[in-house]
């Protein structure tokens, strides 16, 4: 596999420290809100990515941080605690508002097909960790004590900026008008691994530690969480490319000088998802979540495919227009797939042909959009139906769009239709060629007929988030594309 690594600034061949074997991390959420559709842009290209490698052989330990403690407004060391002000918003301590946007961010991954980490760890749980890292750098000489806190000294190292091709904009987070200067740092890139004194409203939660009592950075737990369950050699970290500067530099700087040698070769950033007034954030208040596209008549994991038809390095805008033709797309390509008959013999040697062209294709920086674009492939191929079912399967184990099992939804609805067709009489569907929109206006005409009102208004809503109007005929219902 060929993979754009940060480090570098090229496409690098795949290595690993053990071979067959990939140690992988992942910056997990601030779960001080839900998350929003841009963060699950990060994890749904980093759950393609896992999944990809798993298909291609590797043996994957991937290990997540929750982030319950440290993470400040800017992602330096100044301004709140964003637990703190999310506790505060919701009148609940710090650990019921992580415990209950941990539940909610896993429930958005299932509903995007996202697998759970091997090991998921929050910050709080690994606090002595953290200490041991700390008390090691301050040993070294690698961190000094100064007005209550514990910094990491930048100047003890040969070269900080390890991703120094990001722009300006990246490099100033943090670095905000407004925001004071921290008088005790020795240089004005180092950074709090541990605070006993904050600016700001005093924070809740508190650890006994050789500095006083305090909390941990939000740098140095996902140092300490990778070292504890990746070991000392970490093949691959992943996280949105806002994480890279200032927390994956001080990750780095902080994990290199306490180990003594090189730690992660290969750095994989997700581009952002972007509206069309700029980056989606949680702390601009407004973001959109699954459970908000959900409420609006959309499957969560059209939204996947929307993200898969993309390429992870580059900037998505999200637009309600956008994810419509997505919408549109995926329900298409299902009921292409409902129609296939499952039946005859495996050709063999198409599939191998097949399966081998998808695993270049994917292994080409994860070439999502052309790995999508091999279900069509599959689709225009010279063979059996039976065959095109077992390479949509097998490339579905990497892209988790559930394929197979939505087509048989189809096929399920489109046979309950016609059984009802067989006994109700006339009711008709007519429409613009699409058997999956059929099915759903035939199941909202058995609601309506059953007296599920309710069931039958969702269906109409839900039609009509994806563009479709349903016009109410004699003998059944037409529909169109508004
Ligand atoms: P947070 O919960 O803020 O710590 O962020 C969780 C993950 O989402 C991190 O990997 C971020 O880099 C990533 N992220 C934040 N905003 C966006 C965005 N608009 N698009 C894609 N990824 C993002
Ligand atoms: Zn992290």
């Amino acid at each position: 596999m060929y993979l754009y690594n940060s480090a570098t600034h090229k496409k690098d061949e795949f290595k690993t420290h053990t071979p067959g074997h990939v140690e992988m991390y992942t910056c997990g959420p601030t779960v001080y809100h839900f998350a929003h559709i841009g963060n699950l842009r990060s994890y749904i290209m980093e759950d393609v990515l896992e999944k990809y490698l798993r298909y291609a052989g590797y043996d994957v330990n991937r290990v997540m941080n929750i982030t319950d403690v440290g993470h400040l407004t800017s992602d330096a060391d100044e301004g709140e605690d964003k637990m703190l002000k999310g506790a505060r918003r919701e009148h609940k301590s710090v650990m019921e508002i992580a415990q209950f946007y941990t539940d909610a961010f896993f429930e958005d991954c299932r509903k995007l097909n996202i697998k759970r980490p091997d090991v998921v760890q929050p910050a709080t749980g690994l606090i002595d960790d953290f200490i041991k890292i700390v008390k090691k750098l301050e040993d070294t000489g690698y961190a000094y004590f100064a007005g209550g806190n514990v910094y990491f000294d930048t100047s003890k190292l040969s070269h900080y900026y390890v991703f120094n091709d990001h722009d300006e904009e990246d490099l100033a987070v943090g670095v905000r008008e407004g925001v004071e200067e921290d008088t005790n740092k020795r240089n004005k890139n180092d950074f709090v691994l541990w605070f006993t004194k904050s600016k700001f409203e005093d924070q809740a939660l508190k650890w006994d530690s050789p500095w006083g009592v305090g909390y941990p950075g939000w740098h140095i737990e996902c140092s300490g969480i990778s070292l504890k369950y990746n070991g000392e050699y970490l093949d691959l970290h992943c996280g949105g490319v806002d994480n890279a500067f200032p927390h994956h530099t001080n990750e780095i700087a902080q994990s290199e000088s306490y180990l003594g040698h090189p730690w992660c070769p290969q750095w994989f950033h997700v581009a952002h998802l972007n509206t069309n007034d700029g980056k989606m954030s949680k702390s601009k208040g407004e973001f959109l979540t699954v459970s908000l596209l959900e409420e609006k008549g959309y499957d969560p994991l059209a939204y996947r495919w929307f993200c898969l038809q993309s390429h992870y390095r580059k900037a998505l805008v999200f637009t309600w227009e956008n994810l419509d033709n997505a919408v549109a797309a995926y329900n298409k390509l299902i009921a292409r797939i409902a129609a296939l008959k499952p039946e005859g013999e495996v050709e063999q040697a198409v599939f191998d042909e097949y399966k081998a062209k998808f695993i270049q294709t994917m292994g080409n920086d994860l070439n999502t959009s052309m790995g999508v674009t091999a279900i069509f492939d599959v689709l225009k191929a010279k063979t059996n139906d039976a065959t095109k079912l077992a390479l949509i399967g097998d490339f579905d184990q990497v892209l988790s769009l559930s394929l197979l099992e939505k087509a048989a939804k189809v096929r399920e609805e489109q046979a309950k239709a016609k059984t009802a067709q067989a006994a109700g009489g006339e009711y008709t569907v007519t429409g613009e060629g699409d058997p999956a929109i059929d099915a759903l206006v035939m199941q909202r005409y058995e609601a309506k007929k059953a007296k599920n009102f309710a069931e039958a208004d969702r269906i109409r809503d839900e039609l009509k988030a994806q563009g479709i109007e349903i016009i109410d005929t004699k003998g059944g219902a037409s529909w169109k594309r508004m």
